[in-house]
């Protein structure tokens, strides 16, 4: 699976902050304050608003302003309903508190007239979203209480920060506890790493061991002790004026959404859109939890710091089970990333740290979806989902839903159930407050119904854009664990659907073509792919699997012009039968390989994006220039590079391999994502040897893949530099872009390579290689898999010439390739001298440097016998050293004698020379 992000330029629209009246003085009369909107989240200008005295009766009106928003002054305290109206819209009604200590805020989502059928229960509407009160009192600060503080410090993990003076102002409790301050002063943030491969990481990032950092202003959220701490230390204060400011900037820092993603860190911390009161309000609703912190400073070098230490996950948006975290936030900036990503620092005192660590909240076992898809692209879903409690006393339930897509209603049987969803320019992921704790392992389903655009885009020609990939459904844990669909698609009658799983049933609804797909087998993602198709369908009698292929006739609208320049007509069609056949064989060479895959189909499918494939369980999207010949790539490009023309050769064996290394064989968290994507290119290369008459395709795949990882950027620094493919995505900062797919793909890839190499035996060649794949399959079928786990089943299946420690255990060989990122050299020194007896004698010594004295290798030798390489042996190398002369008698002489000639071991040199 390829993650792309695209990289354009973001353009923040000023956002005028709501007006809240700053002052502190007693009122004895409260206010309402709210904002209308349509079921999409637009603005409603011009709506009529009234608040009726529920005990007195009587009433005022306003109408909403150009903003959609209304506001009711100076109201006597108590019980008020509030009804909204507008042309064309049905008439809601709301009733609510007003309490004089804090403003009440309303959010009002009006149906449109006659678009719902489903009568409510009661005759009411139903629940708006983001109206749920506790809610509601997180999103407004209300009036701070202040204290005085100074030189407090406050320790959490590996963070230590010092308020050398100034004023903490806490906004008012909800749920009877205080979760938010602001501080304004002078303060310090240090931070040592509790682990060494973090240190190293920090000092890449900033070129110092520990974080030292002096802030003016900073924001803490916190569910643990925090305010007590620093009330108990502190004295009671006027107002800090500054407080509310910082406030509001905190507020637009983390609730405002980026257009597009600048940056992994934009991506994860806005894009993705973490809505940081829910996350509060999932703490306060279950006592239970242990407590969060989070600091965000203002820094004096690095404005957009922020800390955290979370149980249930530093980084939610990130498959990562670590808790504690330091990310800076500066998307145009050198030193933007994830500075520091760690377990507790008591977790690793206790050997307890782990990627295998469960900070699911839920499990969901089956998506039933419904899903519409009309002319104009427009998405209208209803989703079933069973799922399971993985912990106890939880009420706030997150999801991976595209924010155009907005959340109608959600039900359990036929209760209303609350929910949070900000308009899609802010921090609008989605979230369920279900009304009551949940039960551990206890069944459940619940109703999700949603609608809107931006899931699939017309490119022309038959061809669509299909996007959201994992967020077109409101999924949970995707990647992470698995669960059994059940799809239903309509869709007007002149485009195909292409689902995940089996096709079980298609028919006519009027214009409408409908079809169902269910997969027996738990997917960990789903997903589907739509167009002009035509399709064709070949059975594979060695694997039992059916192969389908799915191609357009036309070209998207943005390659025609320079096809019609190159004059050629182009029908990606015609090429449909040969992606399939390169499936067929990847299939067989995989299922050979790894052992069988369990799904029955695979669908191969043709996109309008160029230059990436993606793989989801049964269903593969290939690049259009897959569906291209290599005259028409020539043709439309002007000239092709030689890469463009080799990843095509592998898009589609990679993609294939995808069904085991991601689906089948999942990844634990994004240090494990090498085991997926590096699994699959080594996959690829397996396809190139298998397919080609002579290895020279092969060998070139190899040499290419090293190139990738040592070749320099414009700041000197190679991909490999960028730190151990363990980091995953982190290993993309500015100064090392894109050394995620240079280095996470290659080099994982070589790291299967060289374990074939090294388990390579003469007589029975590569079944013991064979074999550990098989078990590995076979041991985390359906599961995720962890480096560790990985070790553990490598460990299991090592040979003697393996156990370089005489330990039993490879972390020699992990410590170097998996957590390290040194890479040898190789010099082979050779004589060849006729003997008496007509054979001939070679002797030879092997040098190996570049890396450190503890650093051990097995090394091959190869003879060369006019063109045919024989191996010969292999050699252990310990640090930079020369072996022992070795001598060796020969039946006949070899025209070269070569070091790494497979690229066995992933070297920066290989030499090997006569003397
Ligand atoms: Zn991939």
């Amino acid at each position: 699976m390829i993650r792309q992000f695209s990289l354009s330029i973001l353009v923040i629209a000023a956002v005028v902050c709501s007006a809240l009246s700053a002052g502190a003085r007693q009122t004895a009369t409260g206010s309402i304050r709210g904002i209308v909107r349509d079921s999409l989240g637009a603005v409603i200008v011009g709506a009529e608003v009234s608040a009726r005295n529920d005990a007195t009766g009587s009433s005022r009106t306003t109408s909403t302003n150009s903003e959609g928003r209304f506001t009711f002054d100076t109201l006597e305290p108590g019980n008020y309903t509030i009804a909204v109206s507008q042309t064309n819209f049905k008439q809601a009604e709301l009733h609510s508190l007003v309490d004089p200590r804090r403003p009440t805020v309303l959010e009002v989502r009006l149906e449109v007239a006659g678009t719902r059928e489903k009568v409510e229960v009661g005759g009411k509407g139903g629940v708006a979203p983001n109206s749920e009160s506790n809610y509601r009192h997180l999103r407004e600060d209300g009036e701070l209480e202040t204290y005085a503080v100074n030189n407090l410090t406050i320790k959490r993990d590996v963070g230590t920060i010092t308020l050398h003076s100034g004023h903490v102002s806490f906004v008012p409790p909800v749920l009877g506890r205080v979760v938010r301050g602001v501080f304004v002063g002078s303060g310090q943030f240090t931070l040592t790493p509790a682990i060494s491969v973090e240190r190293n990481y920090l000092h890449r990032m900033i070129e110092k061991d520990a974080v030292d950092e002096a802030f003016e202003k900073a924001v803490f959220c916190f569910t643990d002790q925090t305010f007590d701490e620093i009330k108990q230390q502190g004295q009671p204060s006027a107002g800090e004026p500054r407080a509310r400011d910082v406030l509001n900037d905190f507020h637009h820092r983390v609730r405002t959404r980026p257009e597009s993603p600048r940056s992994l860190v934009e991506y994860l911390l806005t894009y993705e859109g973490e809505n940081v009161d829910a996350e509060i309000l999932a703490d306060l609703f279950n006592p239970k939890r242990d407590g969060f912190f989070t600091a965000y400073f203002f820094g004096r070098n690095f404005n957009d710091l922020r800390y955290y230490v979370r149980p249930r996950g530093a980084i939610p948006q990130m498959l990562a089970p670590e808790e504690v975290a330091l990310v800076h936030l500066d998307p145009a900036g050198e030193r933007e990333g994830i500075w520091y990503l760690a377990h507790l620092s008591t977790e690793y005192q206790k050997g307890t740290a782990s990627s295998d660590e469960d900070k699911r909240i839920i499990d969901v076992q089956h998506y039933r979806i419904e899903t519409a898809i009309d002319n104009s692209g427009k998405l209208t879903a209803v989703a079933e989902l069973t799922f399971s409690p993985t912990v106890d006393g939880d009420r706030l339930l997150s999801f991976g839903l595209l924010p155009n897509l907005r959340v109608t209603r959600v039900t359990e049987s036929d209760r209303e159930i609350n929910f949070i969803q900000e308009p899609k320019k802010e921090d609008a992921s989605f979230y369920i407050i279900w009304p009551d704790a949940l039960v551990k392992e206890k069944q459940y389903k619940v109703n999700i119904e949603y609608q809107g655009n931006k899931v699939i885009e017309d490119a022309g020609g038959g061809n669509f854009a299909v996007g959201a990939r994992t967020s077109w459904y409101p999924s949970v844990n995707a990647f992470k664990d698995r669960a059994t669909f059940d799809l239903t698609f309509k869709v007007p009658s002149r485009y195909t659907l292409v689902g995940v799983g089996k096709q079980v049933k298609s028919w006519r609804e009027g214009d409408f073509a409908a079809s169902q797909w269910v997969s027996e087998v738990p997917l960990a993602v789903a997903g589907f792919n739509y167009g002009v198709f035509k399709k064709k369908e070949l059975q594979d009698a060695d694997t039992k699997y059916v192969i389908e292929g799915y191609a357009t006739a036309e070209l998207p609208s943005y390659m025609r012009g320079a096809a019609e320049r190159a004059g050629g007509a182009m029908t990606p069609a015609a090429l449909n039968q040969n992606a399939m056949i390169d499936a067929q064989n990847s299939m067989r060479l995989f299922t050979l390989w790894f052992g069988e895959a369990p799904y029955g189909r695979i669908a191969i499918t043709q996109q309008p994006q160029f230059n990436f494939g993606q793989s989801w369980p049964t269903l593969v999207y290939l690049p259009i220039s897959a569906y291209l010949d290599s005259t028409q790539r020539w043709m439309l490009l002007g000239g092709i590079s030689s890469r463009f023309t080799e990843f095509i050769q592998e898009v589609t064996p990679h993609e294939v391999a995808h069904q085991w290394w991601g689906h089948i064989v999942g990844w634990a968290s994004f240090h494990d994502q090498w085991l997926s994507e590096g699994f699959a290119d080594f996959s690829a290369g397996l396809f190139l040897q298998a397919t080609e008459k002579t290895s020279d395709k092969y060998l070139k795949y190899w040499d290419r893949q090293r190139q990738n990882i040592v070749e320099k950027n414009q700041w000197g620094n190679r991909p490999n530099d960028a730190g151990p493919i363990w980091m995953g995505l982190r290993l993309n900062t500015y100064k090392s872009q894109g050394a995620y797919n240079r280095l996470v793909y290659p080099k994982g890839g070589y790291i299967l390579h060289m374990l074939r190499s090294i388990m390579y035996d003469r007589n029975s060649g590569d079944k013991q290689f064979m074999d550990m794949m098989h078990d590995f399959v076979k041991t985390h079928f359906n599961q995720n898999a962890s480096t560790e786990s990985f070790k553990r089943v490598v460990e299991k299946h090592m040979t003697p010439v393996m156990d370089i420690d005489g330990n039993k255990r490879m972390d020699w060989f992990f410590n170097e390739w998996v957590y390290g990122t040194e890479l040898p050299r190789y010099r082979l020194e050779y004589t060849l001298s006729p003997e008496p007896d007509g054979k001939v004698m070679l002797k030879m010594t092997i040098t190996q440097s570049g890396v450190s004295e503890r650093f051990k290798m097995i090394v091959p030798v190869y003879l060369d016998f006019d063109g045919k390489l024989v191996r010969l042996g292999e050699a252990r190398l310990i640090g930079n050293s020369t072996t022992p002369e070795f001598k060796v008698k020969l039946p006949q002489k070899p025209k070269r004698v070569l070091v790494n000639a497979f690229h066995d071991v992933l070297s920066t040199e290989d030499v090997s020379q006569q003397k």
